[in-house]
């Protein structure tokens, strides 16, 4: 591994002036107006609007914050939700993040690297299951190298049971050089994600050790630039919320969106907002947890501050704060979810065993029971991948800001999606449901080319025809 940074690496977190602009901004309802103006005409915001948002402090204005990202929610990705699941390969781990129950130090874990055969079950379980897009997660090892993980994204694709098939494969794995960048781009990732976990220094060194490979913060914080320099430009950023102050990270994760920009011509393909979770070993104290409601207000926040990056509530989020907070702009989110290595194999219901797993999940609820609870809140579930596979990545995912994208591929392609998952996998409820929601979407799609398409291809669908998009 090649540990040197780019040549134009630079610590783009001013901590000084963030700092600053948390302790000095003031609700100021004029100003706010300017903001929400800016934001439903689809405009990034500044680091400094961004602070202002979070000076919010009146019901009114807090409403009007929530009401803005659900609108502009709307405009950018319609009313559909895109489903993955992560994929744990193996927990091996030289590091000691204080947080992680795979941190190196940890010797209750139960470590095990998925072999080919068991790579090869889990995928034909996620399969059988519906997904068609995975996240492949892996510990930080000397195991896990590029050509180890360009493998497994290969075995992904390749492998097929029924009308199953990956056709998305992301990777949330440790920052590599741009060599190992390269070898896994090739191997067809869609997006490429790391967290900085905290943007604070001083908290980043208390909880990853100076001794380990995560404890270099320069690293970490050069990653995805050195992923844009080796081809990937589908990148994903992240902060782990209850390490620091969240008002801090989130106008990092905003300063770190406006860096990509200026550097790579691209913001981040996707922002999470993790919230630390129980896990083995976890004995930190976390004085800075999130609670419900600035949660919420966060979220809101972010859809606001880049409208254009696809935002990711995970399933260490339970039913209640999901169903509240996906309106507030979430556009994917995972479900079925098993964090063990193997768990897609294990009985159906088996209880989380902390040893094996990194965290406490919150929503343990199976692929079919999360598809019926978006439709019944008319949020069409959508397996699609068309935009990566037609080579619509990176600065041209900005297309999504194009009047009329929505309605002309992302919502049709949502409910061809849709209509193969309630062909190959659902339950006779889910089924019945969900035509219904594709019958009220279809009678919505304005012009009558489009619909009479879609509703051509979901005969061919129904007939046994896969893969169709537009
Ligand atoms: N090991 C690689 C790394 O650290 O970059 C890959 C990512 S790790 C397997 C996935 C993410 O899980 C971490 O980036 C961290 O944000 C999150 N995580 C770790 N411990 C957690 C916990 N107790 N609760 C919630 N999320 C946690
Ligand atoms: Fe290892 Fe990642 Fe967990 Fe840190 S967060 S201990 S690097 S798996």
């Amino acid at each position: 591994m090649d540990r040197s940074l780019t040549k134009d690496a630079v610590n783009f977190i001013k901590e000084d002036r963030l700092h600053k602009l948390i302790n000095e901004s003031r609700e100021d309802k004029i100003y706010l107006e300017e903001i929400f103006n800016k934001s439903l005409n689809k405009e990034p915001l500044t680091i400094e609007e961004t602070a202002q948002l979070i000076a919010i402090n009146s019901p009114e204005m807090l409403q009007k914050l929530f009401d803005t990202a659900q609108q502009l929610k709307k405009d950018i990705y319609g009313n559909r939700i895109v489903l993955f699941a992560p994929l744990y390969i193996g927990n091996y781990c030289i590091n000691n993040c204080k947080y992680c129950g795979f941190k190196s130090s940890l010797t209750s874990t139960v470590r095990h690297t998925l072999t080919q055969d068991e790579l090869i079950s889990q995928i034909t379980s996620l399969e059988n299951e519906g997904h068609k897009r995975l996240i492949l997660v892996y510990g930080e090892h000397p195991k896990y190298t590029p050509e180890f993980i360009a493998d497994n994204v290969r075995s992904c694709y390749s492998t097929k049971v029924g009308n199953g098939a990956i056709r998305r494969v992301n990777i949330n794995a440790a920052p590599l050089d741009i060599a190992g960048f390269k070898t896994v781009k090739d191997s067809g990732i869609g997006t490429y994600q790391i967290f900085q976990e905290t943007y604070h220094q001083e908290t980043y060194s208390q909880v990853h050790p100076k001794n380990t490979v995560k404890g270099d913060y320069m690293w970490r914080l050069n990653a995805m630039d050195r992923a844009f320099d080796a081809g990937i430009d589908d990148m994903g950023i992240g902060v782990l919320f209850g390490l620091y102050d969240w008002r801090f990270d989130l106008l990092s994760l905003v300063a770190h969106a406006i860096h990509l920009r200026e550097r790579c011509g691209v913001g981040p393909h996707t922002i999470s907002f993790p919230r630390i979770q129980p896990a083995n070993g976890l004995d930190i104290d976390l004085p800075y947890r999130v609670s419900d409601n600035d949660f919420k207000k966060l979220v809101a926040i972010l859809r606001l501050a880049v409208p254009y990056t696809g935002l990711i509530m995970t399933a260490r989020e339970n039913e209640e704060i999901r169903n509240e907070v996906i309106k507030f702009g979430v556009s994917q989110i995972d479900a079925g979810t098993k964090l063990e290595i193997g768990g897609y194999t294990k009985q159906v219901g088996s209880e989380q065993e902390l040893k094996r797993e990194q965290f406490q999940i919150g929503d343990t609820r199976e692929l079919d029971q999360v598809i019926q609870w978006l439709v019944n809140q008319d949020f069409i579930p959508s397996f699609c991948t068309s935009c990566y596979r037609l080579g619509r990545t990176g600065e041209h995912f900005m297309e999504y800001a194009i009047p009329g994208f929505i309605g002309r591929f992302c919502t049709p392609n949502a409910i061809l999606t849709f209509a193969e998952y309630l062909e190959d996998y659902a339950g006779d409820m889910t089924k019945e449901l969900g035509y219904n929601l594709i019958d009220r979407e279809i009678s919505k799609i304005a012009e009558s080319d489009k619909r009479e398409k879609v509703i051509e291809r979901i005969k061919f669908i129904k007939s046994g025809k896969r893969d169709l998009f537009f």
